[in-house]
Order: C-alpha cells, then sequence, then structure tokens
C-alpha cells in the first residue's frame, strides 16, 4: 500500500485530491481483509467438513487435556455427544485402571518436543464408550501450535472388528492344530470348544448333539466358557415344533447356520431370551456339524456384543465348523477301523487256536490209530494165510474183505497224519532250486511217465525260499495229477514259473480229463475227489495238502479248467527279499 504524505503548505484542490486517493486505498484494504476473512471462514469451513466427515474419530485437547473438539466420529465411536465431551478431560475415554500411564505418555510426549507418534493395540490400547464397554483402538496423537498454545490433536481408529477376525483366524488355525492332533471324539469336541472361548475371546461355546428319540432331544456333549447353568435351562428339541425353532433346532434339523445379531430382538430366540442375556449373552452363531449328509448336531457360539458376528468372521466360523465335521467323521472312521480290526485280530486268533487244536487232534488221532490199526492188518493177514480154503467160500470172501478195509484204512490214516504234519515245523528254511528239484521229481515219477508216454517240460525254474520237502510234495503231486487224470491222447505237461510285482508265480499246465469250474474249489478239500477210486486210484489227500502247504507260505493255489480241455494248476509263492535283488536263477 503507498502511503502519501501531506504537503505543509498544500492547496485546496491537491489535498481533496490526495483525500479521495486515500480514501480509495482505505477502501480496497478492508475489502482485501474481507476477501482474506472470507478465504479463511471457508478453509475453515472445509477443514471442519473434512474432520467431521472423517471414519476416525478425531479429538483435539488443550495442554491440560481438556476435550476442545470431537467429531462426528468421535460422538459414534464413543457414545457421547460432542456438546457432552467438550470440556471434558480425554481421560473419560480411557479406562479406569489406564489414566496413571496415560496421563504420563501423554505429558511425556508433549514435553519431548516429537510432532507425532502412533500407537497401537499390540501395546494393548484400549478406549471406553460412554456406557462403559471397552474396545480395541489404533491412535496417533500429533502436537500443534495455535496462537502460541500448543494443541494435541489426537485420531483414534476403532479396531474391534479386525481384531475379531484376526481372532477368528486364530481359533481356526488353533482347532485345525487340535484336529490333527486329535485322538478321541469327546476331549476333540472340548478343546474346540476351549479355544473358541480362549483364543477367540467368545463368551460361551457348546456342542450338542442330535439324539434320535422320541422327541428328537438335543444332548450337551462339550462346552466351555461362562455357562453358568444355561444349558441345563435350555431344554433343546431338532423336532419341528416350537422348542425346535431356535436356532440350535433349526441348525440341526435344516444343516444350515443360524446367526442371532440381538437377542434382545430376535424372534428366534424368544424362548431363551431372558435366560441367555441375564448371563450377557447378546448375539450368537450356530452352525451345523455334518457326517457326510448325516447331520450330526451343531456348535454354538455366544458373544457379548450386538452384532458380535461380522461377515469375514462368519465366513472363519462356517470353515472351523466344516473342519470340525470332517474331523469327526474322521475320527469316528478311524474308530470303526479299529473296532473292525480288533474284532478281525479276535477271530484270527480264534480261529488259529481251533485250527491249532483240530490239527493236533488230527495228528493225536492218526498217530494212535496206526498202533490198533496195525495189530488188525497184522492179524487179518494171518488169518487169510492161515484159514483160507479151510473155513467156506464166505468165510474166505469176509476175511479179504476186512484185510483189504484194513489196508484202505492204513493208507488213510498214513496221509492224514502227512496232511497234519504240514502245519508243523518251520515255514521256510533255505533257498529250493526248482529246477534241480523237477530233475528230481521226474526221477521219481519215471514209471508213471514211461508208462503213459507223458511228455513234462519245464521252463527256467526259480530259486525260491522255502522247504525243500515241502515244495517237492506239491511239484510232485501236480504233476502226478496231471499224469493220473490225462486223457486217451499222450499227456503233455509243461511246468513254468514267472516273477510278478510280489510273488513268483508256477503253473503246471496238462492236456488231460480238466474239471468243471464248480469243483474247482472242491478238489482242495481234504479227502474230496471226482472219481471213483477204480477209474482213477487215489485218496483224495493230495490237493489238499498242496493247498495247506502254499498257505503256509501266504501264497494261494487255484485251478483254470474245462472239462475235457486240460487243467492249468496255478499257485504262488511270495518273494523273499533276496528273490527281489537277485531275479530268477537261470
Ligand atoms: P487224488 O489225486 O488222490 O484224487 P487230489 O487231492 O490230488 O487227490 O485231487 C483231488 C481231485 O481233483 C481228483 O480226484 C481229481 O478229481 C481232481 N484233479 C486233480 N488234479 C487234476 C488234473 N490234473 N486234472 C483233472 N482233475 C484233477
Amino acid at each position: 500500500m503507498k502511503r502519501a504524505a501531506a504537503s505543509p503548505g498544500g492547496n485546496q484542490p491537491r489535498s481533496r485530491a490526495l483525500e479521495a486517493e486515500l480514501l480509495a486505498e482505505s477502501k480496497s484494504a478492508v475489502e482485501e481483509l474481507q476477501q482474506a476473512q472470507q478465504a479463511l471462514r471457508e478453509s475453515e469451513k472445509r477443514l471442519n467438513a473434512i474432520i467431521h466427515s472423517a471414519m476416525d474419530a478425531i479429538l483435539t485437547v488443550d495442554q491440560q487435556q481438556h476435550i476442545l473438539m470431537f467429531n462426528a466420529a468421535a460422538e459414534k465411536m464413543f457414545g457421547c455427544s460432542a456438546a457432552d465431551a467438550i470440556g471434558q478431560p480425554l481421560e473419560r475415554f480411557v479406562p479406569q485402571r489406564f489414566h496413571a500411564t496415560h496421563r504420563e505418555q501423554i505429558s511425556r510426549f508433549a514435553a519431548s518436543g516429537v510432532s507425532k507418534r502412533r500407537m497401537a493395540y499390540k501395546n494393548g490400547l484400549l478406549a471406553v464408550r460412554a456406557g462403559g464397554a471397552e474396545f480395541p483402538i489404533e491412535a496417533s496423537i500429533s502436537q500443534i501450535e495455535v496462537a502460541r498454545k500448543k494443541l494435541l490433536t489426537v485420531i483414534v481408529r476403532d479396531i474391534s472388528e479386525r481384531r475379531r477376525a484376526e481372532r477368528a483366524l486364530r481359533s481356526l488355525s488353533d482347532c485345525n492344530e487340535a484336529l490333527v492332533r486329535a485322538t478321541d471324539e469327546p476331549s476333540l469336541l472340548k478343546q474346540i470348544c476351549d479355544l473358541v472361548v480362549n483364543v477367540g475371546g467368545y463368551r460361551m461355546a457348546w456342542v450338542g448333539y442330535a439324539v434320535h428319540d422320541e422327541k428328537k432331544s438335543v444332548r450337551v456333549v462339550a462346552e466351555s466358557g461362562f455357562e453358568a447353568g444355561y444349558l441345563k435351562a435350555l431344554n433343546l428339541t431338532w423336532a419341528d415344533e416350537e422348542r425346535g425353532h431356535g436356532p440350535t433346532g433349526t441348525a440341526i434339523r435344516t444343516g444350515t447356520v443360524r446367526l442371532c445379531s440381538d437377542m434382545a430382538t430376535d424372534p428366534d430366540f424368544a424362548l431363551w431370551r431372558e435366560e441367555a442375556m441375564r448371563r450377557g449373552y447378546r448375539a450368537s452363531m450356530v452352525l451345523p456339524l455334518k457326517n457326510g449328509e448325516e447331520l450330526l448336531g451343531a456348535i454354538s457360539i455366544y458373544a457379548p456384543e450386538i452384532g458380535a458376528f461380522d461377515a469375514a468372521e462368519k465366513h472363519l466360523l462356517e470353515d472351523l465348523s466344516n473342519n470340525l465335521s470332517y474331523g469327526i467323521t474322521a475320527l469316528r472312521a478311524r474308530q470303526e477301523r479299529r473296532q473292525a480290526e480288533q474284532a478281525l485280530a479276535t477271530k484270527v486268533a480264534e480261529l488259529a487256536r481251533s485250527n491249532a487244536d483240530l490239527e493236533q487232534f488230527a495228528y493225536a488221532a492218526s498217530h494212535d490209530l496206526q498202533e490198533p490199526l496195525r495189530m488188525v492188518t497184522a492179524y487179518t493177514q494171518l488169518l487169510a494165510e492161515r484159514y483160507r480154503g479151510r473155513l467156506d467160500a464166505d468165510a474166505d470172501k469176509f476175511i479179504g474183505y476186512a484185510s483189504e478195509g484194513a489196508q484202505r484204512m492204513q493208507v488213510l490214516i498214513r496221509d492224514l497224519l502227512a496232511f497234519s504234519r504240514v502245519g508243523r515245523g518251520n515255514v521256510a528254511s533255505g533257498r529250493v532250486d526248482c529246477n534241480a528239484l523237477m530233475q528230481q521229481i521226474l526221477q521219481t515219477l519215471s514209471s508213471a511217465i514211461e508208462e503213459s508216454g507223458a511228455m513234462v517240460t519245464y521252463g527256467e525254474l526259480p530259486l525260491i525260499w522255502a522247504e525243500h520237502t515241502q515244495i517237492a510234495q506239491v511239484l510232485q503231486n501236480l504233476v502226478g495229477n496231471a499224469i493220473k487224470f490225462r486223457q486217451q491222447a499222450t499227456p503233455m505237461i509243461s511246468v513254468q514259473a514267472e516273477k510278478t510285482e510280489a510273488h513268483w508265480l508256477f503253473s503246471v499246465r496238462d492236456n488231460g480229463i480238466g474239471i468243471a469250474p464248480e469243483s474247482a474249489k472242491e478238489i482242495f478239500v481234504v479227502f474230496q475227489r471226482l472219481h471213483a477210486r477204480a477209474e482213477y486210484p487215489g485218496n483224495g489227500i493230495g490237493l489238499a495238502i498242496c493247498k495247506k502247504i502254499i498257505e503256509r507260505y501266504g501264497g494261494r493255489i487255484w485251478v483254470e479248467s474245462e472239462p475235457g480241455s486240460g487243467s492249468s494248476f496255478k499257485f504262488t509263492i511270495p518273494l523273499h527279499g533276496e528273490d527281489e535283488e537277485e531275479g530268477s536263477a537261470k
């Protein structure tokens, strides 16, 4: 602004002009000032609008920590109007037990000269609403100087929702760990309820199972937290009737999640409202538990705040209940399997015992019968030798029958003894070269081979772990039968072995009379034969012995055949550790 000085001896017109100039100047100065004030007012308005529309609570306090400014978010967060808050000490919104620390922290900050600091709930920062409820916050504080006065601006963010999601997440991961380690159902359910309360910070959790009784009642199987007799007063059912239409009954009956944001107003909670609210519960979430398609029951979680469960938390708790359902299913399957295994083991032990008893009996009987039978045979022979032709013709015939019968009985007893001996002694005692074994068998059977003109061939047979005489018995029986049960054509018999993943597979193939498929099992039973002795001699013990030997080694024996087109007897011998390394003997 230009300053015009009045001239000392000035004339009239000049001074008037000067006056006008001065007037104009002061007018524009006033205008400028007004404009500046207007701009200031506007920017103040803008600032106020920003402050009052902010999501975070913004408060300004003076050096004595009295509230000077309290924005709309603060009013909402602390449940207190700005009019009530202004002039009050900041401590009003700090839980009583932290007042001393709070005061000290703020004055230390004010004295430090630092302009800004952030504080978070990690350090245990809590605020208190006008109603007395505490909640976790994150806050930042900064110093400003207005008109040489130091003021503090505090920005507060309510992080209860975030924290709830974090806690739900933490309980979910802890619950998953419990699921992995769980060994039995009752302790798993208890652990999950404990975690929901202790880690998740909910007020109470309980699991109810649907009972399939007449009343369709709900049985409490686990609970944790502040319960105070509430569950006893519930008297719940999952039946489609009034008491079954509450959250638990509905969740169990329909398999859906039931959320109650406020027990005070939710009509579904009417029957339990009083009892629940008396114990400080305000919101609940009930999640169904399933074993596959079958609805088992539900887990109910109670919180003290209205609308305690937000969307993210709901998802996490749904995951938790799904995982719990899966855990229960897995535990039940494991339990069933364990029971089945135990039952099987008991059966096997019983069978083994009765088999051993039977074997012992067969052995003792056949062994003890031999002696008196030897006497019968010896004396009928003596009778035959001494009295043949000296009594009448009938007597000769009868003596003949008696000694024939006695001899047959001797053979049967010998076979039975041989059969019962298979179960005694070691299973495998060394390596058996099956090629050498076959040579030996052909030697033993040479007269039958010569007589029938049979052609017996064998491929490269392996070294196996077994007891020499037992494997010899098997192969000799099979080759012997192949020769015995021949047709008109020259008997062609081939013995082969091949290595599979788990065992050696042997086959003895012939071009003999064959066996009807319906008799394929029967022929392995003791004394079972398909032909009269006059047609084909034998006692029907050979294949029973083969089966017993092979099964003792953990193998299997069977026949593949059709009447008239030859038979193929096959058996397996499990591989021994060394077989797997070395393969077959050449
Ligand atoms: P056995 O030879 O003393 O009769 P086995 O136990 O060795 O007793 O055989 C039982 C029955 O199986 C025989 O009586 C016969 O009917 C049938 N069988 C066994 N081997 C053969 C074969 N290679 N071909 C046809 N039938 C057979």
